[in-house]
């Protein structure tokens, strides 16, 4: 029943390890301090570790949330009549197509049904035919649907047509697979407050050269806080242990970055992924066992980072008050399809390594099913849990 403080299962923010929390609890340093900025430099390095970006890929770390690094996205690689795509899976990609339009591009998408992701060939046809575009945008895992799209093949055939490809792995980024040098992606970016494991507060993205090149060759110039050129300076001689300014960095949630980073890959990114995958599977075992359906149509299109899971007949989003008052914190429907008939839970990041939080969450959904009439059984739940847990990697 009720414990003190809620366990934050929602799809970010989520619950914070031990490390970032003694980290990001710490008196704030100043942005000169020689601590701060080894914490920067080192983040900015771990970040390409993450990203899979290879030496080339040039990370930046701003103060600000998902949105910003959306807002940078288009600021950077967006002009007014630039032909753009827009590969729709949910409310965040929706959010995308509207910054793009702010940014008078000319939007084209490319809309699968609620739970779906498109297939490539639909997307390699509009690409061939209704272009010349400049760049394609995808949500990795779009957050409303649970809905995660295949990024390397949309990022073979961004290449393959020669235009830059750019994916928003706010619900994705160190939960879900990205490997930015092999797939050739140009810009991927996240927000501290997901799989990353972070507090909300810094927007994180690594571009790769063609998308620097691209920024290089506006006609005018973004916006200062938005502009890549204006923040090279900034990282380079973060990197180089120098101190710089251009704008108050977050320092207590740097000093978290170089914390979670360090802790995604103590074992090696793919351990980190491995982990995930299962926790996911198991999840999914554990819904099964209580007969709920996802949003997600089929295995390939279901992320790992959240589960996207509809009501049961006769049920409705009064099971999650009756959730929380098993001390557990899920969060509501948000598309607008399936906003009253689903609700989404989060297992990304350090949650995806702490069964008892998922046994936790398994529990109290299970419980507050059975309380709201279903026939469960919430033992069955947790063993499927537990089993899928087992699996060895
Ligand atoms: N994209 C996705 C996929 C998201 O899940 C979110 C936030 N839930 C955002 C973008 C926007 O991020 P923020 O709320 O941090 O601005």
């Amino acid at each position: 029943m009720a414990t003190s403080t809620p366990l934050l299962m929602i799809p970010g923010p989520i619950e914070l390890s031990p490390g970032v929390l003694a980290a990001a609890a710490a008196p704030p340093l100043g942005y000169v301090s020689p601590r701060l900025i080894e914490a920067f430099g080192r983040s900015i390095e771990r970040m390409r570790e993450v990203w899979r970006s290879g030496p080339s890929g040039q990370p930046f770390i701003l103060a600000g949330s998902g949105t910003l690094a959306m807002e940078v996205a288009a600021a950077n690689l967006v002009e007014p009549g630039d032909k753009v795509l827009v590969v729709n899976t949910g409310y965040f990609s929706d959010r995308m197509t509207a910054i793009l339009r702010r940014h008078d591009a000319e939007v084209t998408e490319v809309t699968p049904r609620v739970g779906e992701a498109p297939a490539i060939e639909g997307i390699r046809e509009i690409l061939t035919q209704k272009g010349p575009f400049k760049a394609l945008f995808a949500t990795h895992v779009d957050t409303s649907t649970g809905v995660r799209v295949p990024p390397e093949p949309l990022c073979r055939l961004a290449r393959e047509v020669g235009i830059l490809s750019v994916f928003d792995g706010v619900c994705a980024t160190a939960g879900e697979r990205f490997d930015m040098a092999e797939w050739g992606a140009d810009l991927y970016f996240t927000a501290s407050q997901k799989a990353i494991g972070l507090p909300p507060g810094l927007a994180l993205m690594v571009a790769g050269e063609r998308a620097l090149a691209a920024r290089d060759a506006r006609k005018n110039v973004p916006p200062l806080y938005l502009d890549w050129e204006a923040w090279l300076p900034i990282h380079r001689a973060y990197e180089e242990r120098k101190p710089s300014y251009l704008a108050t960095p977050a320092t207590s949630l740097v000093m978290a970055l170089e914390t979670g980073l360090a802790e995604i890959l103590e074992n090696g990114l793919e351990a980190r992924l491995e982990t995930q995958a299962r926790a996911a599977a198991a999840m999914r075992a554990a819904w099964k066992a209580l007969r709920l359906r996802a949003v997600p149509k089929t295995k390939e299109v279901t992320a790992n980072t959240l589960s996207v899971l509809l009501f049961p007949d006769g049920i409705d989003a009064g099971l999650l008050p009756r959730i929380a008052a098993r001390g557990v914190t899920v969060a509501g429907g948000l598309h607008p399809t399936v906003k009253a008939t689903s609700f989404r839970i989060g297992h990304m990041g350090y949650t995806a390594t702490r069964p008892d939080y998922l046994r936790r969450t398994v529990e109290a959904v299970a419980g507050a099913l059975k309380e709201s009439g279903a026939r469960v059984d919430p033992e069955e739940a947790v063993a499927a849990l537990e089993s899928g847990l087992a699996v060895p990697a």
